[in-house]
């Protein structure tokens, strides 16, 4: 018995939180073995007495379906007194120890998400939604695990946009508890509401309900192992984007605007809420999308329909810097109606323009990460 057959067996164990496994959900702490027996420390915040004795036997069951002899301990500790006691550090001969990196204590329920990237922008019809296909299409190709949650209630374009108009998301049994399964679309994860009803039945969620959409979204779907996951917000500020902040910890929030004055009031509107007193949530740059015309036969031509500097105006007031500037190009609509996003398509014009977005949004996402801890989940008390 070593720490690896251990760590393998313990993977085939989920979490019934999140419905990954124990191992991805970092609920397994300090692993000691020392002859046949094993002992660990598992994280059990926020369960039910009985899911904690069945957590107790699966884990068990899988370890002695490798080792039927183990001697199977497992200590049922909280978040916070792990933290406390921190990673044991006692490294005897003949023990061997594993100790997972320290667990995220912000309250993110999403721990097998590494980034949560919000894309944002004032007004509708701005290409808010075409930039997030885009940009988690762009990432994936970098080589990224991505999913893409469609937080745009009013209007959910993702289904659309991803050729999956019609799907349902398939269940998934934990612990007897249907969870849902994002539906996977050109290798990226995708969640929305426009999985569940028409487009125009969407319009009637208010408030709490949206509320309680957006925690399902989070809660009840099984999102596997992700580098980015990435967020269609609706337009301007609403109870979306405060459920979003209270419920994750969002690493950075891209925004998306035209060129011209008067998206841009709005647009200013939508990142200060973003960059509120207890918010504070990076703004990772400004995509100034529709930036100019040009055709696909003489793409140096460039027509400033909307005006210029949009972009500039909206990053400098929000202390970063403008990640793109994409043009109207016809193959950009098309590509969103027909279900085949424009950065897929390899002889495409545009293609290198989105290419160029995702590979900005992971170096400010690294230097992000760099420079600041996790984001803090939003507590709101009224
Ligand atoms: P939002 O999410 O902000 O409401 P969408 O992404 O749905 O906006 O875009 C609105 C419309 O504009 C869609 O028909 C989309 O295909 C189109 N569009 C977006 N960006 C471009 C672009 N750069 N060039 C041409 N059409 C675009």
């Amino acid at each position: 018995m070593n720490i690896e057959n251990v760590l393998d067996a313990l993977k085939k164990v989920l979490d019934p939180l999140t419905g990954v496994d124990l191992i991805t959900a970092k609920k397994v702490h300090n692993i000691e073995i020392n002859g046949n027996n094993v002992s660990f420390d598992l994280i059990v915040n926020d369960l039910e007495p009985m899911m904690k004795g069945e957590l107790n036997m699966r884990a068990m069951e899988e370890i002695q379906k490798v080792f039927k002899e183990a001697n199977v301990n497992v200590n049922m500790v909280t978040k916070e007194s792990l933290s406390a006691a921190g990673p044991k550090t006692e490294q005897k001969e003949e023990y061997k120890t594993f100790v997972q990196p320290l667990i995220d204590l912000s309250g993110n329920p999403l721990p097998q998400v590494k980034n949560i990237i919000a894309v944002a922008s004032g007004k509708g019809g701005v290409g808010k939604s075409t930039v997030t296909i885009n940009l988690a299409l762009g990432l994936k190709e970098m080589g990224y695990k991505v999913g893409i949650l469609d937080g745009d209630m009013y209007g959910p374009s993702i289904p659309t946009m991803l050729n999956l108009v019609g799907q349902r998301p398939g269940l998934k049994k934990v612990y007897g508890i249907d969870k849902l399964l994002p539906i996977e679309a050109y290798g990226i994860h995708a969640m929305s509401i426009g999985f569940f009803v028409n487009p125009e039945q969407a319009v009637v969620l208010r408030g709490p309900k949206l509320d309680g959409v957006m925690k399902q979204f989070v809660k009840d779907v099984v999102w596997p192992d992700l580098d980015f996951m990435i967020i269609d917000l609706p337009p301007g500020t609403g109870d979306v984007q405060l459920s979003l902040v209270q419920l994750l910890s969002v690493t950075g929030v891209v925004m998306v605007t035209t060129p011209q004055q008067v998206a841009l009031d709005d647009a200013v509107k939508a990142m200060n809420m973003f960059m509120m007193n207890n918010v504070e949530v990076p703004i990772l740059g400004v995509v100034e999308n529709m930036s100019w015309f040009s055709c696909e036969e003489a793409p140096e031509k460039k027509f400033y329909l909307f005006g210029k500097d949009g972009g500039k105006v909206l990053a400098e007031k929000g202390g970063t810097e403008v990640l793109a500037q994409i043009p109207i190009v016809e193959s950009i609509r098309e590509g969103g109606d027909s279900g085949k996003p424009a950065v897929l398509i390899e002889d495409s014009p545009v293609r290198q323009y989105y290419l160029d977005l995702a590979a900005a949004v992971d170096k400010q996402t690294q230097l992000r990460n760099e420079v600041a801890g996790p984001t803090k989940v939003v507590k709101i008390t009224t």
